[in-house]
């Protein structure tokens, strides 16, 4: 398999998007201790109090996050499709045939897939990109700055439209051929590091039952911490879902998914299925709408995981 970008580069973006692969093991999270843990980070009940108006309307209970995690429907869905345009390709991989799979493409078709879905199921959707581009000029001599100009402009968007969740679509790479599977970060880091870790539950859950159904080898992968990718030395949770120096974050709740390995011969077989990418499509939105069924329970699933060793490997594709 060919490599696509330089060194420079796949370790500029490994501090970025959150595709694993990354770091080795021991990457120590930087827990910013003015940032409550998920568990404390829950909102009170919506449980109605002394109302001093008339109002028959009751209100959202502020939560943690700038923007109200609970609300009435409709909710606000942002798709961002990871990578894009002429130097940020992602991933890598070819079908069975010999034909090159590029994950910025194969990423933005299941999010134009996922955003039909979820418009037709009534949600509102934010497109962070709807074609092969990026948002800001990217200059490809200064790779790494070109990102985080580009991620930043991502979250402002979404930030902007005031979306509910963020999904940042991806696949996966390595330089071990070998490693495939299915796996989903979100950052406990955040006041609302409950509802991330719900929602990468739900995606993962949703991802794993497709791609069973579809008769892949399934090798889940599961839930993790955005602080293994290993980003900013500062700070080891991705841009995308990290408070890094400098950087305005996310507000709100948001996972980055990994559904296959383009640089393992057995997943990039099935990520090249148009068929396949419209099943992981429908899990984005049956995860989706998993969430929001279970947000007005405030209840936790299953415990949140440690943050435990990848267990892998050496450079990836990105
Ligand atoms: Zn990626």
């Amino acid at each position: 398999m060919r490599l696509f970008t330089p060194a420079l580069a796949l370790i500029a973006l490994l501090a970025l998007a959150g595709c694993s692969g990354a770091e080795p093991a021991g990457v120590a999270s930087t827990r910013d201790p003015t940032t409550p843990s998920p568990g404390a980070a829950v909102p009170p009940s919506p449980t109605p109090t002394a109302a001093p108006t008339a109002s028959p309307t009751p209100r959202p209970t502020p939560s943690a996050s700038p923007i109200p995690i609970y609300h009435p429907a409709p909710y606000k869905v942002a798709i961002e499709a990871g990578h894009g345009g002429p130097y940020w390709w992602g991933s890598a991989g070819r079908d069975a045939g010999g034909n090159q799979l590029i994950e910025k493409d194969l990423a933005l078709d299941v999010a134009l897939r996922l955003e039909a879905l979820l418009r037709e199921a009534g949600y509102e959707t934010l497109l962070v990109r709807d074609g092969d581009h990026t948002l800001t000029y990217f200059d490809a001599s200064d790779y790494r700055g070109s990102l985080v100009a580009e991620t930043q402009a991502r979250v402002d968007l979404a930030n902007g439209a005031r979306a509910d969740i963020i999904v940042s679509i991806h696949f996966n790479g390595s330089s071990d051929a070998s490693l495939r599977g299915t796996e989903t970060y979100y950052n406990p880091d955040r006041p609302f590091g409950l509802e991330s870790y719900n929602l990468a539950y739900f995606v993962q859950r949703e991802l794993i039952a497709v791609l069973s159904d579809l008769g892949h080898d399934v090798n889940d992968r599961g839930v993790r911490n955005d602080a293994e990718v290993g980003g900013d030395p500062e700070n080891a949770h991705s841009f995308l879902l990290g408070t890094n120096g400098g950087f305005r974050p996310l507000q709100m709740p948001g996972v980055i998914s990994e559904a296959l390995f383009l640089s393992n011969a057995d997943d990039a077989a099935r990520a090249a299925a148009e068929g396949t990418r419209q099943r992981l499509a429908e899990a984005y939105r049956a995860a989706i709408d998993a969430y929001f069924a279970w947000l007005p329970s405030q209840g936790v699933l299953v415990p949140t995981p440690t943050p435990k060793p990848l267990d892998c490997c050496g450079f990836s594709f990105w």
